[in-house]
């Protein structure tokens, strides 16, 4: 079997306007998304998600990376990870066993290497009939409890907003804080989480987003003033790249610190885990480098005993990939369910999107990722360039 296409199916659904949200990242018009597509001789196709700007996940992959993999046998997974990661140095890399990335090997290479990697090992899977979680030595669990992730309600709504996530099923809820509270970081959000804590009750697990916003000062501040409300995590109090201030956070407050949706490969992480910065691990499949490198960072987390609970906010098929590694990794601790509306996560495979009355999510048993995509997907998500990063501006 060997590959015959590889490109990039770039996609757009417009939110209607009374299922749009609003964060400090403004408020979300429309969902986009890369879907790279590999093809075989033999009429096999896989999908993953390359989660950066769809067209320049395009020109990566179709101009870039497509050259490296014609010709070659899918099923190779890791050789072709390191022929992407390497390029024109993989025979010195795999010679001295030592990756000796191309230069540009971070931020949008590493979203186009994921991308491909995912479709890589659903192709594997659907070659030989077994989902994907079989390849990398089969399944410690069939499902797995998943977390509410939202919360971007206002102060009086966000109680009957987590309300709302528990009546679902879910036992853990993630709500948006610090810059969504702007200009009122602290005791804006602090008063947030009091409603959220005061609406569940005492077992249910809380979790806060900043997305990078709060900085070093403020960020301790909220830590210690919600430190009474059994916060379980709190992510990205501090700008991505900022690894010595998590640092800082995590040192001043008992409130675990959380992140990892920004990084890119197990060498970001490896420094993560030296930096002694954060309690719980969240790179995602579709950014970090596939599921090829998530298993080397979930290595990682174990090793050092930090918490392992992905990010997953993306299209169905980050969604799958993500289920798929959930089942065959000991140390994936919890699994992150959008709540907003996408039609990308709910409309693009015909394989249900959702969380069993439990709070726990089914693990798709079918070949590679285990979902199908509707057959008029392109036509029916028709990609806009106009409208696929719309977010209105703060
Ligand atoms: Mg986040």
């Amino acid at each position: 079997m060997k590959i015959r296409d590889v490109r990039a199916m770039l996609l757009t659904a417009p939110i209607p306007a009374e299922r749009q949200y609003t964060s400090d990242l403004g408020t979300i018009q429309a969902a986009s998304a890369a879907i790279v597509v590999v093809e075989t001789d033999e009429g096999l196709v896989g999908y993953g998600e390359a989660k950066g700007t769809p067209q320049v996940m395009r020109g990566i992959v179709e101009h870039e990376l497509k050259p490296l993999l014609l010709g070659e046998d899918p099923t190779r997974v890791e050789y072709l990870w390191e022929k992407m990661y390497t390029g024109s140095r993989l025979g010195l890399s795999l010679y001295y066993g030592r990756s000796m990335a191309v230069s540009t090997a971070t931020g949008e290479l590493m979203c186009a290497i994921s991308g491909v990697d995912v479709a890589l090992w659903d192709l594997t899977g659907k070659a030989l009939g077994v989902p994907i979680f079989k390849l990398m030595g089969g399944d410690v669990r069939t499902r797995v409890r998943a977390y509410a992730s939202g919360g971007h309600g206002r102060l009086g709504e966000i109680g009957d907003q987590f309300l709302g996530y528990v009546e679902q099923g879910f036992h853990a809820c993630k709500m948006r804080v610090g810059g969504k509270d702007h200009p009122n970081m602290v005791a804006g959000s602090a008063a947030r989480v009091k409603e959220a804590r005061e609406a569940v009750g005492p077992d249910v697990e809380i979790m806060l987003d900043a997305h990078g916003s709060t900085g070093v000062t403020a960020a301790i501040k909220l830590a210690r003033a919600v430190e009474e409300h059994d916060v379980a995590w709190y992510e990205e109090p501090v700008i991505h790249h900022d690894l010595q201030g998590l640092a800082e956070v995590r040192r001043a407050t008992t409130v675990p610190v959380a992140t990892g949706e920004n990084l890119y490969t197990r060498f970001a992480f490896r420094d993560l885990a030296l930096a002694r910065a954060a309690d719980v691990w969240q790179p995602d499949t579709a950014m970090a480098g596939g599921l090829t490198e998530m298993r080397r960072i979930a290595a990682l987390a174990s090793a050092f005993e930090f918490r392992f609970a992905p990010h997953v906010w993306g299209s169905a098929f980050l969604w799958a990939a993500s289920l798929q590694l959930a089942a065959a990794l000991p140390n994936y601790s919890i699994f992150e369910f959008g709540q907003p509306y996408s039609p990308l996560l709910y409309e693009l495979v015909t394989t249900p999107v959702k969380v069993e009355p439990d709070g726990y999510v089914e693990i798709p048993q079918g070949p590679g990722l285990g979902v199908e995509i509707v057959p008029d997907a392109e036509r029916r998500f028709a990609f806009d360039p106009h409208t696929a990063e719309r977010k209105s501006l703060l």
